[in-house]
């Protein structure tokens, strides 16, 4: 039976937010012992209660122990630990470089919390996509309210019970809810809103936040296209690509969402990742060792069943079920641009193969579409990567690999165009909660050079 989560009572979410900007007015969330220890707290939550997300992800999303170990828990404790390892140095103020002339005016840009912020996650990712933009919050000083997804009822509980025992509950609350405490929470003023979901809904958060003002980091989907050239290492490729397809049972907001092969290498192609599925799935698709995961909810299983139902390529891979929401990867071929595959973010195992004349086709088609989170290309070609770099768009590009980019705290996260804008990790995260002051001291003796400023203007200051 799944689990009950318990939804905030619409009269707290208010109570909550008044909460929380009291704390911040008390200016407890800005010394950088407080951000750091609850870093550090946050660290201990995950690594504590590692068993308990690892059942709570089994029970929501059938997630393997491995893949929640290594992304949810590995990936958030190491960004908390990391912040707290770098914030003072990410906290100090700035001395920019100014005209020779203004040395003396101690041109500073400080580092201030933005204020209180609100954080909406998804389910697919609900440790990591929750918490490690609460990293960033925390280390810029900003409380927070985070409102977890209402599908993934088991992990979200998990959170709101934990984040009180090892959080400033003063600083950090967890609201739960659907479309009506998620509306009310958006009701209210916030000082930075992190969104990360479905297009559709970004604009409604967005809508909301321009009634405020209130500045937005949209994290959102789409479809993220493989690009695979004639110079490349084939079989790699096909491994790379159905690894990637595999994490999360394509649930991942960069899942490889389509691939393009030219003509002239798409039957070696598709040979090898036929070969490519055996040796990863050798067993029947549902044996234990198979250890894929669920779709989230019988709605979304419904969607892509739909999905695999409407296309007319050609299944060549995979597309078996086992009466419980699960869906072996499924690799489809000879698929056209009209396709059912190719109208919308597919969200699931599923992966089409088009076939394109060549590269300069699959780039084209690639900068025709709405622009996506990642693009992805197999190419060992210096040109061939210039022309992906000038010709398209895309939040990042991955060369040779799927996903990785996503391990990288040093390349900024993020969308661009229909896929969402701000982007973050690592110390990127901490300045999308900053706001940087600008701060200027003018000296008295100066006065003599800007004389010509004042009025009465006349002719001989303007010459000046
Ligand atoms: P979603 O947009 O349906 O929901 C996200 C959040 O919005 C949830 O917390 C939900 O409660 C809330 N919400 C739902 N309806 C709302 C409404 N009417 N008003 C206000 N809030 C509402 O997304 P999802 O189904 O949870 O996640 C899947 C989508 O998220 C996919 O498109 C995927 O690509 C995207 N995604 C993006 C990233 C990224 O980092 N860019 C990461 C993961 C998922």
């Amino acid at each position: 039976m799944s689990a009950q989560l318990e939804y905030t009572p619409l009269p707290q979410i208010s109570e909550i937010h008044d909460r929380l900007r009291a704390t911040y007015t008390s200016g407890v969330t800005r010394p950088l012992a407080y951000r750091r220890r609850q870093l550090l707290q946050l660290a201990r939550l995950l690594q504590e209660n590692a068993v308990a997300f690892e059942n709570a992800e089994l029970e929501d999303l059938g997630k393997p122990r491995q893949e929640v170990a290594l992304v949810e828990l590995g990936g958030t404790i190491s960004s908390a630990l990391r912040a707290a390892e770098n914030l003072e140095e990410w906290m100090k103020p700035e001395k920019p470089t100014v005209e020779e002339w203004r040395n003396s005016w101690d041109t500073t840009i400080y580092k201030v919390p933005k204020g209180v912020a609100l954080i909406i996650s998804p389910w697919n990712y609900p440790v990591i996509l929750s918490f490690n933009p609460l990293v960033g919050a925390i280390a810029a000083g900003c409380p927070v309210v985070l409102k977890p997804s209402e599908s993934t009822p088991a992990i979200s509980g998990l959170i709101t019970s934990l984040v009180p025992k090892y959080l400033d509950p003063d600083g950090y609350a967890v609201v739960n809810g659907a479309v009506k405490e998620t509306t009310a929470l958006l009701d209210l003023r916030w000082d930075h809103i992190f969104f990360t979901g479905g297009t559709k809904i970004g604009k409604i958060v967005a809508a909301a936040a321009a009634k405020y003002v209130t500045p937005l980091t949209l994290e959102l989907g789409g479809k993220s296209p493989v690009i695979v050239d004639t110079a490349c290492d084939i079989q790699l490729a096909a491994k790379r690509v159905l690894y990637g397809k595999a994490q999360n049972s394509g649930q991942l907001c960069v899942s490889p969402d389509y691939i393009l092969v030219p003509k002239a290498i798409v039957k070696e192609f598709n040979e090898a990742v036929k070969k490519t599925y055996e040796e990863f799935w050798p067993k029947t698709p549902f044996h234990p060792e198979a250890q894929w995961g669920k779709i989230v909810n019988p709605l979304h299983y419904s969607r892509v069943m739909t999905l695999i139902g409407r296309t007319k390529g050609e299944i060549i891979a995979g597309g078996e079920v086992d009466g419980v929401r699960r869906i072996a990867t499924t690799v489809v071929a000879n698929v056209q641009q009209a396709d059912a595959l190719m109208e919308e973010e597919n969200f699931g195992p599923v992966l089409p193969i088009l076939e394109v004349e060549d590269v300069d086709e699959a780039i084209s088609i690639v900068a025709s579409r709405p622009t996506p989170l990642v693009i992805y290309a197999f190419t060992d070609s210096e040109e061939t990567k210039q022309k992906i770099v000038e010709k398209t768009n895309s939040g990042c590009i991955c060369l040779n690999d799927t996903i990785s980019q996503l391990g990288v705290h040093e390349i900024p996260f993020g969308g661009h165009g229909d896929s969402g804008y701000g982007a973050y990790h690592g110390k990127a995260t901490f300045d999308i909660f900053t706001h940087r002051r600008g701060f200027i001291n003018v000296p008295k003796e100066i006065e003599p050079y800007v004389a010509f400023r004042y009025p009465p203007y006349t002719e001989e200051g303007y010459k000046k």
